[in-house]
């Protein structure tokens, strides 16, 4: 059987895997058919160029992978993406504290996702050998299916492949907004040699709304769909490992890991709905925590409050630099 186009196809059914999908607790899903994504060489070979932080040093590094996925599982024919909501039920109290990004509020959504594309994956064995023992009793093909997952690791264009998926399109902010529910979500990639029915791509419905590029304190975003990184507070209180520059301490505006600022005031948001994940609610300690608290923060303290969270990855060295870093 087939997706909607009616030909031959390898007998798997994209609604099938859509509802396990969102059995696992992913908002969205969607596919597209594997193929180099050479419309972007030109934009990724422009962005190295600039000479900028080390970070686009790794870009270099991957880049025939990043626009080539065969070059990462030889055969794939489709790639899957998924959605995650971590819109949270109530923020983090503001006043008197120092702000963490949403995302950063509960369990490393790396290790959940994780363990729930490693479930999806194994929905997809389970149907293809399943079609497989009926294909084989007719003489038909039988499916040999290899697949692998991404979260924010591997070479994948992560944001790319939503969008070619139809999952959302990347904003002026360059996050991947989906047109009824936001841009509060995690993205995870399956590549897969199954091939599946593509989804029609999403279309920018950015429009002539430029209130990211408005709201971003420090100018990162002053050229739309492309984040100066150098300049952006999720990348110096998070990825880098410099002192934040002097001329942007200022602009931190408390934010001591992360910055949610550019989603904040997207309009798309508007439709954000609370993501009903328990493991990514904070902790009560850390919904008491306020400036007082974090500036006495010690390494045993850090340890015991972030265990399993995103902010532990980040060590607590450089937590308590964002920290002073934010107190100037
Ligand atoms: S995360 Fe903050 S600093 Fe970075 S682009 Fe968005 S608003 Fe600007
Ligand atoms: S704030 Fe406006 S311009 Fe920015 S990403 Fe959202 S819709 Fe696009």
């Amino acid at each position: 059987m087939s997706g909607s186009g009616g030909k031959k196809s390898t007998g798997i059914n994209g609604a099938q895997i859509r509802a396990e999908a969102r059995r696992l607790g992913f908002s969205f899903c969607g596919m597209a058919r594997n193929e180099p994504l050479e419309d972007l060489r030109a934009l990724y070979t422009r962005l190295i160029q600039r000479k900028g932080p080390a970070g686009l040093k790794y870009l270099e590094t991957y880049l025939e992978k990043r626009l080539n996925p065969e070059l990462i599982l030889k055969g794939a024919r489709s790639v899957i993406a998924v959605m995650m909501n971590y819109y949270p039920q109530d923020e983090i109290p503001g006043t008197g504290n120092f702000i963490i990004s949403k995302y950063a509020y509960g369990r490393d959504y790396h290790l959940l996702m994780r363990e729930r594309l490693g479930l999806l994956i194994a929905f997809l064995k389970s149907i293809t050998a399943d079609l497989s023992g009926r294909e084989s009793e007719d003489s038909g093909p039988v499916y040999d299916l290899h697949a692998r997952a991404f979260v924010d690791s591997g070479p994948v264009l992560e944001k790319a492949w939503a969008q070619r998926c139809g999952l959302g399109w990347q904003g002026k902010n360059t996050l991947v907004i989906h047109p009824l529910a936001g841009s509060f979500f995690f993205i995870g990639i399956i590549l897969t040699t199954l091939e599946l029915e593509p989804d029609a791509p999403e279309s920018d419905h950015c429009g002539s709304c430029e209130k990211c590029i408005k709201a971003c304190p420090t100018g990162a975003l002053d050229t739309p769909y492309q984040l100066d990184i150098r300049r952006c507070i999720s990348y110096l209180t998070i990825e880098s490992k410099e002192e934040i520059p002097v001329e942007l301490k200022g602009k931190l505006k408390d934010r001591i890991y992360g910055c949610d600022i550019c989603q904040d005031v997207c309009p798309y948001n508007r439709f954000a709905v609370p993501n009903g994940i328990p493991e990514f609610d904070p902790s009560e300690p850390l919904m008491q925590m306020r400036k007082k608290e974090w500036l006495s923060l010690t390494e045993a303290d850090f340890d015991r409050m972030f265990a399993a969270t995103p902010v532990k990855r980040m060590g607590y060295a450089r937590l308590m630099r964002n920290i002073r870093a934010a107190s100037q």
